[in-house]
């Protein structure tokens, strides 16, 4: 038997991804567990937390040898559910746990006691001295208030302008208090009257939050049936319990719409959290979500990691969206993670959605999860009529995009002073540029991607590295003059075409290059609702969560898109996408229209969509999935290799590949190859993907695997279980 651990001797984890678990000494009244230190690591000090010893193992340092720890952190200690999260999240996707704990751990400054910042704001005094520069800054800076980085970012000038406006007096220091308490959400405020089925799942979510165990359900609604309301009932009760709710969404964008619906419910806003916030919000955020203060948080799937003390009820929004997985740092997908929070917090949890993933209805058909459905629209509105138009049969004049019968539907719903909707999911004005005369096309130097132009800013972005290059005037290739030649449409190029059509109609593109900030959206939100806009042209950020009651003509410019790539779940998503769209339209009480543009209307998700016939087409994909052994009835994971140096990255690959388990029942290994997406950043790409049969330890497995494995340490190898991204 190990001899017991002295009481004087603490575990700590640490937010440091590079660090295990370290020992150190506790003063003599103790640390509790779960508690936030500051300890000593060579000169350097850091914010760890006190963690169970026996769930953390760690390299035994002598008593002698131990170094004290500094003190506790004025904040709340981090719940033993959170703790227990972060191991579940470690094991399961394969990373340390301190990179777990990052992620809860994410506002350093919000873990220091001073309770106020300085931030930022223009004064009104000019400067003595006026710069082009100081001028600039001062005129885009209005009235925004902030730290001198964020001043500097916002306004894009360095900090050193900023510094030298303050000093100058035209910039003004205002000190904010960080712990100032969210208003409390009132669960009487304006209570709805709920339509019988609405009310029935609602009771449902409501019996569930107030019997304290874990209870998943979907909340399984069309298109407007109004699950909103419903899920809001649940955080009611969460409310009246005096407990936290967490409601997710999957872009910020979409928070705007949900703050409206939240406020004219519960008369407040909720507290929010997503990348947009400023560092003085974000430590507020933090804080009240920590101390129970924020009863209820909406936010982006990193809100996941908040160290709620008190949580009662977990929504997943949009459940089936994929940029719920995260692709970079830890790639977990928040809607597991919320489950397994739920899971262990021993509360319920809803995942809403009007386009289940297939994944989660097998969960349903397993039993595991309850399913409220809502099959019809709120107020007797009526679901959309969906048409295809065959673009080999119907085709749109040379160089343009709209086939006539598209055109013609704008015209009268423009005369009716209605308002449309088209979509195509593509950025910028042309996916690829070509040389006329040699035939090059424009390639992104960093990455296996074309460049794409943006007519609007005259430049040429990469949309993976983000690289910005000015449009030449000649072929960097040949030296051709004015050989360039877009292919293709973006948004910007329909939009182009859709002034000419209609030169008198208001047109709002909505895409992530305008619209990037809940500030932006509430924008689009009021002149939407204000009837300032005949016509949206959207990517997939137009396709879900708003509710314009005048739009009543949906226009899919190109249906065949999404299903190109051909992805495992390339017809999943094409059908969630079009769904998502088609019910923007008639919402309100004017009935809604949907064109299909296509080259394939018989393919079957376009065939299912134009027939209305969602448990077909989920039926058919399922059988598909679990002919294959796909996920969810077989696993995957991918092993990604990558660096500076092709050769390299090759040959680790390839001693992956040579390494890997034999003769296990079910397990198949494709790869290594170059990945789809071969050159990223600046860096070569290489995968393996791991088929397994459903219930293998993959995780064991792999982990057992890449220790045989020795990795240059120019060579990263991350590893992605259950992966989204093929390329
Ligand atoms: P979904 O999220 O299912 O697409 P929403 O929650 O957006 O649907 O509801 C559609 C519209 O109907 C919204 O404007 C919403 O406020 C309204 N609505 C839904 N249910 C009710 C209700 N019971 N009482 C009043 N308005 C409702
Ligand atoms: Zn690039």
């Amino acid at each position: 038997m190990p001899a017991p651990r002295p009481a004087s001797r603490l575990r700590v984890l640490t937010r440091n991804a590079a660090l295990g678990p370290l020992d150190y000494r506790a003063p003599a009244e103790g640390v509790p567990v779960g508690s936030v230190v500051r300890v000593p690591l060579g000169p350097r000090e850091l914010h760890g937390v006190v963690w169970e010893a026996e769930s953390l193992p760690a390299g035994e340092v002598a008593d002698a040898k131990l170094r004290a720890i500094l003190g506790p952190a004025p904040v709340p200690p981090i719940p033993a559910s959170v703790r227990r999260l972060v191991e579940w999240v470690a094991a399961y996707y394969l990373v340390p746990p301190a990179a777990v704990l990052r992620m809860v751990l994410s506002v350093p400054a919000a873990l220091d006691g001073a309770r106020t910042v300085t931030e930022y704001r223009v004064s009104g005094q000019l400067p003595e001295r006026m710069t082009e520069k100081r001028e600039a800054a001062l005129s885009t800076l209005g009235h925004a208030q902030g730290l001198v980085r964020e001043l500097a970012e916002w306004s894009g000038v360095s900090d050193a302008v900023i510094r030298g406006l303050i000093s100058a007096g035209a910039i003004e220091p205002v000190t904010v208090s960080v712990d100032r308490t969210p208003p409390l959400p009132d669960p009487a405020f304006d209570p709805p009257t709920l339509e019988p089925e609405q009310a029935a799942a609602a009771a449902a979510l409501v019996e569930a939050v107030h019997a304290h165990d874990f209870a998943p359900f979907l909340l399984d609604g069309v298109t407007g049936s109004g699950k909103t309301e419903t899920y809001l009932e649940a955080v009611a009760a969460a409310l009246e319990e005096g407990g936290q709710a967490l409601v997710l969404l999957p872009e910020i964008a979409l928070t705007e719409p949900f703050l409206r619906r939240f406020e004219a419910r519960f008369g407040c806003k909720p507290v929010q959290w997503h990348s947009d916030l400023r560092a003085s919000e974000r430590r507020t955020a933090w804080r009240a979500a920590a101390s129970g203060a924020a009863k209820v948080v909406v936010g982006a799937r990193s809100a996941l990691f908040l160290p709620y003390p008190d949580l009662r009820l977990i929504v997943v929004d949009e459940a089936h969206e994929t940029s719920f997985k995260q692709e970079d740092g830890v790639p977990y997908h928040a809607r597991d993670v919320a489950v397994m929070r739920a899971q262990i917090e021993a509360i319920p949890i809803v995942l809403a959605t009007a386009t289940p993933a297939i994944e989660t209805l097998a969960q349903v058909t397993r039993g595991r999860y309850r399913h409220l459905e809502l099959p019809s629209r709120y107020g007797g509105a009526q679901m959309p009529g969906i048409e295809a138009i065959d673009l080999r049969v119907t085709q749109p004049e040379a160089g343009r995009w709209l086939a006539p019968p598209l055109v013609e539907a704008m015209k009268t719903t423009l005369a009716r002073g209605e308002q449309s909707l088209l979509f195509l999911n593509r950025r910028g004005y042309a996916p690829l540029t070509l040389c006329r005369h040699c035939g090059t096309r424009i390639e992104c130097p960093n990455c296996t991607a074309w460049m794409v132009e943006h007519r609007l800013v005259k430049r040429l972005q990469c949309h993976h590295c983000g690289l910005v290059e000015a449009v030449p005037d000649a072929c960097p290739e040949c030296g051709e003059e004015h050989s360039l030649v877009a292919c293709g449409p973006g948004v910007e190029r329909i939009a182009e075409e859709v002034s000419a059509l209609f030169p008198d109609a208001n047109v709002a593109l909505v895409t992530s290059d305008t619209i990037h900030s809940p500030a932006q959206a509430k924008a689009l939100v009021d002149s939407a609702l204000a009837r300032e806009i005949d016509i949206f042209i959207g990517t997939q950020l137009i396709t879900k969560g708003y509710h314009f009651p005048e739009l009543t003509l949906v226009g899919v410019v190109d249906a065949d898109l999404a299903l190109k790539g051909g992805d495992l779940r390339a017809g999943e998503r094409s059908f969630q996408q079009i769904s998502q769209v088609a019910g923007r339209a008639g919402r309100g009480e004017k009935p809604g229209h949907v064109y299909i543009q296509t080259h394939q209307p018989e393919a079957p998700v376009l065939a299912a969509l134009v027939a209305g016939d969602a448990p077909g087409f989920y039926a058919a994909e399922t059988k598909a999935r679990r002919a294959a052994a796909m996920p969810p009835f077989g696993r995957l994971a991918a092993i990604i290799v990558s660096g500076p140096d092709e050769a390299q990255v090759a040959a680790t690959a390839r001693a992956i590949g040579r390494a890997a388990p034999t003769g296990i029942d079910g397990l198949t290994i494709l790869g290594p190859a170059p990945a789809p997406l071969s050159l990223l950043r600046g860096r070569f790409r290489h995968r393996l993907l791991v088929h397994a049969a459903r219930r293998a330890d993959v995780q064991g497995l792999i982990a057992d695997w890449l220790t045989r494995v020795e990795v240059n340490r120019n060579v990263r190898v991350t590893v992605d279980i259950d992966p989204y991204s093929f390329v």
